[in-house]
């Protein structure tokens, strides 16, 4: 992934380093660069504008001008800048809670809820040990519990049974209520999605949310949507207290645009990153290492 931005900062980084002084000017040239590296990666443009202010206003300053090696000073704000805009620190899953701890996990169809759910529940099964559970409240496509049930299992995980006769409200509580008497620590739920935002599915998970009280509300976005990526984000961070995001598919040919861009617009943590069909493909999210591995 990020090829295209790491070539072409790679060569920014190549030309820059080599300069025993910097200019306004050399420093324009650069900064044009990398603007464009990031409008090619995808990057919303209000994200990108701001982002190449923030770098400016540092690398105008005196902090690169007046350094022994001002190339590699502004390679340091681009890179202190990227780990920024990508949320800086890491910030992990929150479980301190009654048990069970509950995930609910929001997103359009397709965008990989499933399967995260199942990824997720080996991670906190296996490296956590704790004892988890996933549900399904997608009651609209016949498969869609079927296809969590495999997941379940594939991820040696429990699995609440529910049909597509059953209200998605009543799943979840009648989940909800079987958890906390066998003792389970996570309860995994996971949602319907439509393939474009609607107003009856904002209502249904809006409502599933009032109803079990999440710890995290987990949104999961395809990496590959790009600039639709944007626009969903902000529609559910406007439908839901969103407490972080999992941005899967970052083993395809995604741009990355989604990376930088989503947590600008929903100021919601990356917590996850999911790179690979199979369930052992999720990481955690590392700004600083994504931004390394932005700049190559
Ligand atoms: P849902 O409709 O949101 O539940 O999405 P699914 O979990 O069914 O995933 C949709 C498709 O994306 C499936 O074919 C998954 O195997 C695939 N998928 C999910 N996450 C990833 C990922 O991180 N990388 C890749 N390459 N494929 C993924």
């Amino acid at each position: 992934m990020l090829d295209n931005l790491t070539t072409r900062l790679a060569k920014v980084v190549k030309t820059l380093r080599g300069q025993a002084r910097l200019t306004e000017d050399n420093i324009q040239d650069a900064l044009r660069e990398v603007r464009m590296a990031l409008l090619e990666a995808d990057v919303a443009l209000p994200v990108v504008k701001d982002f190449i202010a923030r770098v400016k206003e540092k690398a105008v300053g005196t902090e690169v001008l007046s350094s022994l090696t001002p190339g590699q000073a502004l390679v340091g704000v681009v890179h202190r800048e990227l780990t920024d805009l990508m949320g800086g620190a890491h910030i992990g899953l929150n479980l301190a809670t009654q048990p069970p701890a509950i995930i609910l996990m929001a997103g359009l169809q397709g965008a990989g809820k499933t399967t995260t759910t199942g990824k997720l529940g080996k991670m906190l099964s296996e490296r956590m040990k704790k004892k988890v559970m996933a549900v399904s409240t997608d009651v609209y496509r016949p498969a869609a519990i079927a296809q969590l049930q495999m997941v379940a299992q594939q991820a040696g995980i429990e699995f609440f049974p529910s049909t597509a006769d059953q209200k998605p409200v009543d799943i979840a509580l009648a989940a909800v209520d079987y958890a906390r008497r066998h003792y389970i620590d996570v309860l995994l739920v996971d949602t319907a999605g439509r393939l474009a935002i609607d107003q009856a599915m904002m209502e249904e998970i809006q409502a599933l949310h009032a109803a079990v009280n999440p710890i995290e509300t987990l949104f999961v976005v395809d990496a590959m949507l790009g600039q639709d990526a944007v626009n969903t984000a902000r529609a559910f961070n406007e439908a839901l207290p969103l407490t972080g995001v999992v941005l899967t598919k970052l083993d395809g040919d995604a741009r990355g645009g989604a990376a930088l861009s989503v947590r600008h617009v929903t100021g919601k943590p990356l917590k996850f990153a999911g790179v690979g069909e199979k369930l052992g493909g999720l990481e955690e999210f590392h700004p600083e290492r994504m931004a390394s591995r932005i700049l190559g």
